[in-house]
């Protein structure tokens, strides 16, 4: 067998445009055992004159085909039941194969009175799978444990043709765009399960073996070709589809695994009509079929209407395991389920001609398995979405070395090659502006787009598409009422890297919109800002949506009630505001849906901090939270978004505030505490067992908003007796630090003596815990409150601890909570100027060690501390430029940096006063 490399296969002609002739119709015969290792195969190829030939006439008859790690035995072609011998000649760099005659001419074809068929009998290789290394292609397979005997004698084989591996499997013109049928017979052990993209025909038993004939497919790209045989099992189920009320559908797995296949079974049958709906187009195969692989290198394929999952995320665990990893196993199978059943329609339906757009194929496939989901099964998907998914895609787009969502030429070795994480993420935002823009209200459930693709998929079924054929296409839509000029928008989108901060102010009783690309590094003037066009949805101050296009760099608008820019985070954008705005918002905060008070807070969050921080969205920020007065007028994620905001800029302000400005830290401090108190007291604290992990984010936020609230520390204690003396179960784990860090802020010595034990001794309180927790949960959280006390004794002790301990991994954390304490910053500092030297030479003997990063991190967190109070800042001065050592320069250039974003909200007193 020649070996050829798999690299960019993609050949310089397409062999569509070169050849005279071109497949009309595969009719392939293959004898597979998976006993052996290699195949037999006949493929009957109807051919056809090509309509776009472009390269110059050759005389004589020849077709090439792709063929890769295949022999051809013979070649034939009948003409008017002629039969001339071709011959065959391989080419393993281009993975193709010519098949030739010199006694035939094409013009005697173009003669003919019939179609002209090509015979080649051919050999192929069954690739054997035996680790997750082994990359799956062509036909391969691999032998599982038999759960009866125990013995690994059972079989099964399959076959993975994207992106273009159809190759290996028959000669074949495998070009992801040639879309010809395919009527597939195998020849097998009696005992074997077939499936394929149709279902089986008949079958005719010869012997020992049977033969299944395939019902022919419709038109098919070979990329989504597939079979499968061997020791199967399957459970199956009906569901009502348009045109036939009892559509089969099932589920194929590895013998004695199918019942936990029953999840996905449901959830095909339950989403499949929905899909259908969805799209209003009627499902185009008569059936259904999962199969579950142990091996299958990009862990879904689309096969049509034979998809292809990694066992992993088709079968429910068959081990313990807790309620919440059930359910996130559970929303992970239904995703992928979903996800394959568009690529029904838009990908294998209409296949995209190219894989310089599998980053489209993929992100619709994502955005539409989403909307459904949320409708049928998870309410909260579009604001968990924005809370999450934005977060992260937002960050990877503000560096300046993210790419656009489309690269031409993509690389195609394998699927996952063909498009970027990057490009993926922001594909499902595009596509959800798209949806979002062309509904009436701000409704989540995008049915115009849906149905408008369902339409494009009926007209080109069968056919391929560019993205550009399907955007020309939604333009012309009369339901496209609002008569968005969607090419040049999803084009600017596509084509341009990053995206937009807006700023939205108010300039002589006018609105005016600005916007920018928005970069962590400002000032790069190497990076081109261009504008994006943003179509805006606005909402004034009754709740009323109305629209906008951003197509420059401003907008003015001529309406003063304009409240929210970007309503229901239609576009990708981060939007602040002028502190006149802000005040707006905060007073109509009830007007905003939870998705976008989420988006308020998740910008601000970005905003502060960042090179956009202004006073306007500092103290806008402020005055919104100063509105909120009830928990549950917001959604808890929003919530806490907002209290970690406010716990960072609240230990800013008054680390820095306590040595310039002693009424500046009396007022955020009491600011701290009101808000805490405030919030605290809303929440149950009895019972804690079966919070959920966003209950539990924000019940911690909320605690460590300022750690001498009354409220927090009464809380805390009675949880540190949970800890220490049961109920079993009754803490949960993300409180832990927090807890404890709360209790030794006001700790007697015994206090500090129970916690201390922790220490040593975790297992103590483990179980109390809510599990799954281990004992260094415990452990690092009783570490991390030592630094936390405020008694001058205490922290003496805590320090001692620290230099008796140096060996303990982490130990470090025990200085964290000096941090917090501003008129601790002398005692540390004096501490350490004690210990330096003896740091200082574990570091040199262990740099890279825990040694060297115990000392880091140390120097870290002190200099840090004491560049707060000016005196200290002289001192750290003088001792690092005596010691003169390179590690120091460092640390002390980060604790500087650190420090100077710190700062950075403190540049407004007068105002902030006012406001606090
Ligand atoms: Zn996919």
């Amino acid at each position: 067998m020649p070996t050829v490399k798999i690299e960019d296969l993609s050949p310089s002609v397409l062999l569509t445009l070169s050849n005279d002739f071109i497949p009309s119709k595969y009719d392939l015969s293959l004898d597979v055992s998976p006993t052996k290792r290699n195949y037999s195969g006949e493929v009957s190829i109807d051919l056809v004159a090509n309509p776009n030939k472009h390269v110059d006439d050759e005389p004589f008859f020849q077709i090439t085909l792709h063929s890769l790690e295949l022999i051809s035995v013979s070649a034939q072609l009948i003409l008017d039941s002629v039969v001339y011998k071709l011959k065959a000649k391989l080419d393993s760099s281009s993975q193709c194969t010519r098949y030739s005659s010199e006694e035939l001419k094409v013009s005697d074809l173009s003669r003919a009175t019939s179609k002209p068929k090509l015979k080649i009998r051919f050999l192929g290789v069954i690739h054997e799978i035996l680790t997750f290394k082994d990359s799956t292609r062509g036909v391969f397979k691999t032998n599982y444990m038999d759960p009866v005997s125990g013995r690994a004698t059972l079989q099964l084989i399959s076959t993975h043709s994207q992106p273009h591996f159809a190759r290996s499997i028959f000669p074949c013109l495998d070009e992801l765009h040639f879309k010809v049928p395919v009527r597939l017979t195998l020849k097998v052990d009696q005992k074997y399960t077939c499936i394929s993209n149709m279902p089986i025909k008949e079958t005719e038993d010869v012997g020992e073996s049977k033969l299944v004939h395939f019902f022919e497919t419709p038109k098919i790209s070979l990329s989504v070709f597939s079979f499968a045989l061997g020791d199967l099992e399957y459970i199956e189920t009906t569901t009502d589809l348009l045109g036939n009320e009892k559509f089969p559908i099932r589920v194929y797995t590895q013998v004695g695994e199918s019942q936990r296949a029953q999840f996905a079974l449901d959830t095909a049958k339950a989403y499949l009509p929905l899909v259908e709906k969805k799209f209003g187009t009627q499902y185009p195969l008569p059936k259904f079929d999962i199969v579950a692989l142990p091996f299958l290198s990009d862990g879904g394929v689309e096969d049509w209407s034979m998809v292809q999952i990694i066992s992993s995320q088709v079968l429910l665990p068959n081990w313990d395991c807790s309620l919440q990893q059930l359910s996130e196993i559970k929303k992970n199978q239904r995703l992928i389920v979903v996800h394959e059943m568009v690529h029904m329609y838009l990908g294998d339906y209409v296949t995209f001609d190219s894989y310089d757009y599998t980053w489209l194929n993929e992100s619709f496939a994502t955005f539409m398995a989403d909307s459904l989901i949320a409708e049928r099964d998870d309410p909260k998907l579009w604001l968990n979405f924005i809370n999450t998914d934005m977060v992260s895609v937002e960050e990877q787009q503000r560096y300046d070395s993210v790419g656009p969502i489309f690269v031409s030429h993509v690389n195609t070795s394998s699927i996952n090659d063909t498009f970027t994480r990057e490009a993926y993420d922001k594909g499902i935002f595009v596509l959800r502006m798209l949806g979002s823009i062309l509904e009436e209200t701000d409704s989540d459930r995008f049915d115009t787009l849906f149905s408008m693709v369902g339409e494009f998929v009926e007209q080109h079924k069968y056919g391929t598409l560019k993205p550009t054929d399907l955007w020309n296409f939604i333009k012309g839509q009369s339901n496209n009422k609002y008569k968005y000029d969607i090419p040049t928008i999803m084009n600017s989108w596509v084509h341009t890297a990053g995206y937009p901060v807006l700023s939205v102010t108010d300039q002589d009783n006018k609105i005016v919109v600005e916007q920018h690309r928005f970069l962590y590094d400002v000032g790069r003037d190497d990076i081109e800002d261009i504008p994006y066009q943003i179509p805006l949805l606005v909402k004034d101050d009754t709740g009323k949506v109305s629209r906008q296009m951003l197509t420059d760099r401003n907008l003015v608008i001529d309406e003063k009630n304009l409240l929210f820019f970007n309503a229901n985070c239609t576009a990708l954008a981060t939007v602040g505001y002028s502190f006149e705005k802000y005040r707006q918002i905060a007073e109509n905060l009830d007007k905003l849906s939870r998705i976008e008070q989420s988006q308020l807070f998740i910008d601000l969050s970005t905003l502060l901090g960042s090179s956009r921080q202004d006073s306007a969205v500092l103290l806008g920020f402020l005055e919104i939270l100063k509105k909120i007065r009830k928990i549950n007028s917001l959604d808890k994620t929003s919530l806490n978004i907002a209290m970690t905001i406010l716990a960072n800029l609240g230990q800013a302000i008054a680390g820095v505030s306590y040595f310039d400005d002693k009424e500046m830290f009396t007022k955020i401090k009491n600011f701290l505490d009101q808000t805490a108190g405030r919030f605290l007291s809303q929440l149950q604290w009895d019972d804690l067992r079966d919070l959920s992990s966003e209950d539990v984010t924000l019940r911690n936020t909320l605690l460590s908003l300022d750690y001498t609230n009354i409220t927090a520390q009464t809380i805390s204690r009675k949880l540190l007796k949970k800890l220490l003396h049961g109920p079993r179960g009754s803490v949960p784990r993300g409180l832990l630090t927090t807890v404890l860090a709360l209790v030794q802020t006001s700790a007697s010595v015994k206090e500090y003596k129970e916690i201390n034990k922790l220490v040593r001794a975790p297992g103590l309180a483990v179980n109390n815990v809510v599990q799954p927790a281990a004992n260094s949960d415990v452990q690092t959280a009783a570490i991390n409150s030592l630094g936390f006390v405020t008694d001058q004794d205490l922290r003496r002790r805590t320090l001692n601890f620290v230099s008796s301990n140096v060996d303990v991994t982490m130990v470090e954390l025990a200085l964290v909570g000096f941090r917090f304490q501003p008129d601790s910053y002398q005692q540390l500092w004096t501490w350490f100027k004690l210990q330096f030297f003896g740091l200082y030479s574990r570091f040199t003997r262990e740099q890279e060690g825990q040694a060297g990063k115990l000392f880091k991190n140390v120097v870290q967190i002190v200099f840090e501390c004491c560049l707060h109070d000016q005196g200290l800042t002289k001192e750290v001065n003088q001792f690092s430029e005596s010691k003169n050592l390179a590690v120091l320069d460092e640390c002390l250039e980060k604790a500087r940096d650190e420090y100077k974003d710190t700062k950075s909200f403190n540049s407004n007193d007068g105002e902030l006063k006012k406001i606090l």
